[in-house]
């Protein structure tokens, strides 16, 4: 996102802990990018003009519609098959066990994890988390061989890297589609030649793009979870639970205003999530938090047939972000207010 707001990521292939889009109140994103270590600080575009605009933030909001009663929304699901740290007592199996069953028990069969094929070398646990999901009938996508940042590398180096990942996509998935690409960071390119050489690789080779419009950063808690089970401190597990769910009803509010305010109504949805052991942990209770404000569930590939997801902003936008993200930072079109993700504390939790 941008003008406001700020992206920055890790990477779990760089890091060892998992990846994902971030974004954060611009002026203290570059410095909590720093504090949490991750890879890729920075203001999402430089070209911003409407920093903490109050009097823009405000006029963003006398523009905005109610929210749609019965919004649609498909669930996708990054960094495939390890994502984040785990949990005493869990494999990659297991959280693969546990979140493709819910997922089978909610009727969402076929929703598409993105996969880093580096992860399976040498990790059987991994393999077998993989095979779990494709048995339990859900898809696979592409997120590169090893979760590459498009902004920090070359066309020609990434387009290797997503051709480098389709022999595992080809041995998991089988002939099932698995020409659906998920940009890591949802990093589009740095500049417009990078941009539409990637854009035209993945026309060329058959693959659409998997669009995110919605996005908490749910992988952000995992880490904390991660170190409150191992010390067993149920009070601060609780209050991650609280704030997970929290943000995410701020930041799926705030992702559907954008939508208002970039295209003038609200469109069908994509939410970015991970498959850490948090977030396959909170799932009950964000599906319950998604039916309680009317939302219904879809396919990414019925979702991404909304004429909106055919647009381009074509613009350079060194940290990219959800598709509206990409129209607001690259229009210079005013966020309404929000509130900032807890990462001060996330990072500091039961340390
Ligand atoms: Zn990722």
């Amino acid at each position: 996102m941008t003008d406001r707001l700020l992206h920055c990521h890790r990477t779990e292939s760089e890091n060892d802990t998992s990846g994902g889009p971030d974004l954060i109140k611009k002026n203290v994103f570059v410095f909590f990018c720093m504090m949490l270590g991750w890879n890729h600080p920075s203001p999402t575009s430089a070209q911003s003009s409407h920093d903490a605009d109050p009097a823009a933030a405000q006029r963003a909001v006398s523009t905005l519609h109610p929210l749609d009663a019965h919004p649609v929304i498909a669930l996708t699901f990054d960094d495939l098959p390890a994502a984040g740290s785990l949990p005493p007592g869990e494999s990659r199996t297991k959280i693969a066990m546990t979140l493709s069953s819910e997922l089978k028990a909610n009727h969402l069969e076929g929703t598409y994890g993105f996969i880093n094929a580096v992860k399976l070398q040498n990790d059987p646990d991994g393999q077998q988390a993989l095979r779990v999901w494709i048995n339990a009938g859900m898809n696979l996508g592409s997120h590169t061989w090893s979760h590459m940042s498009l902004t920090s590398n070359t066309a020609e180096a990434f387009e290797a890297e997503i051709a480098k990942n389709e022999r595992a996509l080809t041995e998991y998935a089988g002939s099932r589609d698995w020409h659906w690409f998920r940009y890591p960071f949802l990093w589009e390119g740095d500049t417009l030649e990078k941009r539409r050489a990637v854009r035209a690789y993945l026309r060329d080779h058959g693959y659409r793009t998997a669009q995110v419009s919605l996005d908490f950063e749910d992988y952000a808690w995992n880490d904390a979870y991660a170190r409150c089970m191992a010390t067993q401190e149920q009070a601060a597990i609780d209050w991650l639970k609280q704030s997970y769910l929290e943000t995410a009803t701020e930041y799926i509010k705030l992702g559907r205003e954008e939508q208002q305010i970039a295209f003038g109504h609200e469109i069908p949805n994509v939410i970015l999530l991970h498959e850490t052991a948090f977030t396959t942990l909170m799932l009950p209770q964000l599906l319950d938090l998604l039916r309680t404000q009317g939302f219904q569930f879809a396919s990414i590939s019925e979702v991404e047939q909304d004429p909106a997801y055919a647009l381009d902003p074509d613009a350079a936008l060194k940290y990219g972000g959800t598709l509206p993200d990409q129209f607001m930072d690259s229009r210079h079109l005013p966020y309404p207010p929000f509130k900032p993700k807890p990462f001060d504390r996330l990072k500091t939790l039961c340390q």
